[in-house]
C-alpha cells in the first residue's frame, strides 16, 4: 500500500513538472521568437531573403521608403533620400542593428507564431511600418552634412516624435558599394552616430555642470569669477577660449568660460557632479523603439583636481551620444522632465495594429526653477553671443555649443538646444566630426534642418500630432 501511495506522488509530480516545462516553453516561444526568428544566425531571414515579401516603410508623410517587389527589396527611387533614410530604415542586411529592417524585421516579413514563416501568401500578414521622420529633412540634414562624417537629431519635445535622424557616412542601400569593409570613407558606416556614437561633449556639457550648481550649491547663479583667459587648476593650467573678465554664470555660459565652469565643478566635487551627469542621462542607455543607444559617460572616480575641473566641461573622459544632447535640451524646454523621443508611428497589418508611437515621458532631469533658469541662460547665448538671425531665421532658438577637443586631430563641433514657438516644439543635437567649431560649423547644419522644419510645419503642422503627456 505505501509503496502503491510512493509511487502514485512520483507520477503526479512528474506530470507536474512535465506540464510546467511545457508552458515555460510555450510562454518563452510566444514572447521571443519573433526575436529569434530574425537573428542573424538564422540566415533565410537576416538575408535579403528575409525581406522577398515584406511590407512597406513609409515617412511621416506617406512617402515610401522601402517595398517589396516580386522578391526584390526596392528602396525610394531618389538617392539622397535612400543615402539620408539608411540608419534609420537599415539594408537587406542585419548589419545596422538599430535600423527598423533589423529590429522590425519578423514584424516586416510577416513572422506568425502559429504558422512561423510557412504561411501561404494569401495568408501572409506581413506589416507596413509608418516612422515619425520626415525624408525631406533627412535629405536636407546630409546635403548640410556633406562629405563630413557627423549625426543630426531633431525630435517634437512635446509630443517625442523625431523628425530628423541623420548620420554620415551613409551609403546607398539600393547599391551597397562592393567596398564598404575596406574603404576607410565608409568607416562608421553602420553605425547610427545619433543613437550609437559617443563624443566627448565639450561645452554643451556646461549645462549639466550648471544644472549641478544650480541644484546643490546657494545662491550659484551669483557666484563671480574674474576670466584673463587661463587660470591654475590643481597645479595645471586651465585654458579659456577667450578674455571673459568678470562673469556670472549666466554670462560664463553665454561666453562659455572654461575656467568657471572648471573652477564649479570642483567646488561641486566628484560625487555631486556624477549625480547630477546620472540624473541627465550620463552612465546610462536608453531603448528607443528597441533601440538601444551607445551609453553617455560621466566618470571621474580617478580624476585629480585639474582632470575633475575639465570634465566640467565636458572633457577628461566625459562622452556623451548626440540624442543624450537632444535629450537635455528638451527637459530644458519641458520644465525638466523630457517627453522621450521615438521614430516609430505605428506598425500595421492584416491583422490590426501592431504598435503605434506614443508620448512617454523620461525621467525628472532638474527641478521646474533649474529648468527655467538653463531655458533663459540658452536663450540670452543666442541672444548675446551667436545672433538670433545667424541661427535660425524662422524660429527662435536656444542654444549652447561645443567644440569638444580631442587627443589627436581638429576637434568635434557640436550644437544643442530647443525653439521656443509653440507651433514647431523642437529639441536637436548636431555633431560634425573635427568640425573645429561648434559656431561656425554645426550651428549652420543645425539652421538648415531648422529651418526646413519650420517651412515643413506650415504643411504639416506638428501641433496636429501633439498629445498631451
Ligand atoms: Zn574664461
Amino acid at each position: 500500500m505505501k509503496r502503491t501511495r510512493t509511487r502514485s506522488i512520483m507520477v503526479v509530480l512528474l506530470t507536474l513538472a512535465y506540464f510546467a516545462g511545457l508552458i515555460y516553453h510555450i510562454v518563452n516561444l510566444s514572447l521571443h521568437s519573433s526575436e529569434w526568428v530574425s537573428m542573424p544566425q538564422n540566415a533565410h531571414i537576416a538575408d535579403s531573403e528575409g525581406l522577398a515579401d515584406a511590407g512597406m516603410i513609409y515617412d511621416r508623410n506617406g512617402i515610401v521608403l522601402a517595398q517589396s517587389l516580386n522578391g526584390t527589396r526596392i528602396y525610394n527611387a531618389s538617392e539622397a533620400v535612400r543615402r539620408a533614410c539608411l540608419h534609420v530604415v537599415g539594408d537587406d542586411s542585419t548589419n545596422i542593428s538599430t535600423a527598423v529592417q533589423t529590429i522590425y524585421r519578423s514584424e516586416l516579413s510577416g513572422y506568425n507564431f502559429i504558422f512561423g514563416l510557412g504561411q501561404p501568401d494569401f495568408i501572409r500578414t506581413s506589416n507596413n511600418i509608418t516612422l515619425t521622420i520626415d525624408a525631406g529633412l533627412q535629405t536636407t540634414a546630409l546635403s548640410a552634412l556633406g562629405d563630413r562624417k557627423g549625426a543630426v537629431i531633431v525630435y517634437n519635445y512635446k509630443t517625442g516624435e523625431i523628425l530628423c535622424m541623420t548620420s554620415t557616412p551613409t551609403y546607398d542601400p539600393q547599391n551597397v558599394p562592393e567596398d564598404i569593409e575596406t574603404n576607410d570613407d565608409y568607416e562608421g558606416a553602420y553605425l547610427n552616430r545619433v543613437l550609437s556614437g559617443v563624443y566627448p561633449p565639450g561645452s554643451t556639457f556646461k549645462l549639466v555642470t550648471s544644472a549641478a550648481a544650480l541644484e546643490y550649491i546657494p545662491d550659484a547663479e551669483n557666484i563671480e569669477y574674474n576670466c584673463t583667459g587661463s587660470d591654475e587648476i590643481g597645479t595645471k593650467e586651465f585654458n579659456c577660449f577667450s578674455v571673459s573678465g568678470l562673469v556670472t554664470m549666466r554670462e560664463a555660459l553665454a561666453q562659455s568660460c572654461n575656467c568657471y565652469f572648471g573652477f564649479l565643478a570642483l567646488r561641486l566635487g566628484g560625487e555631486q557632479m556624477t549625480a547630477q551627469a546620472q540624473k541627465m542621462g550620463f552612465n546610462n542607455c536608453y531603448t528607443i523603439d528597441g533601440a538601444q543607444t551607445a551609453k553617455s559617460i560621466y566618470n571621474v572616480s580617478e580624476a585629480n583636481d585639474n582632470e575633475l575641473a575639465w570634465s566640467g566641461v565636458g572633457q577628461y573622459t566625459v562622452l556623451s551620444t548626440p540624442i543624450n544632447m537632444a535629450i537635455i535640451s528638451a527637459a530644458v524646454a519641458n520644465g525638466g522632465i523630457p517627453v522621450m523621443p521615438y521614430f516609430i508611428k505605428e506598425i500595421k497589418g492584416a491583422t490590426g495594429t501592431l504598435k503605434s508611437g506614443s508620448t512617454s515621458l523620461g525621467s525628472i532631469m532638474m527641478p521646474p526653477d533649474i529648468a527655467q533658469k538653463l531655458y533663459d541662460y540658452m536663450d540670452y547665448t543666442v541672444e548675446t553671443n551667436y545672433g538670433k538671425n545667424y541661427f535660425c531665421s524662422s524660429l527662435d532658438i536656444c542654444a549652447k555649443t561645443g567644440t569638444a577637443e580631442i587627443d589627436e586631430g581638429i576637434a568635434h563641433a557640436w550644437v544643442t538646444g530647443f525653439s521656443k514657438d509653440e507651433d514647431c516644439p523642437l529639441a536637436f543635437a548636431v555633431v560634425v566630426e573635427h568640425g573645429n567649431s561648434g559656431y561656425g560649423v554645426a550651428i549652420p547644419v543645425a539652421t538648415a534642418v531648422l529651418d526646413a522644419a519650420a517651412a515643413a510645419s506650415t504643411l504639416h503642422p506638428y501641433s496636429r500630432f501633439r498629445s498631451a503627456p
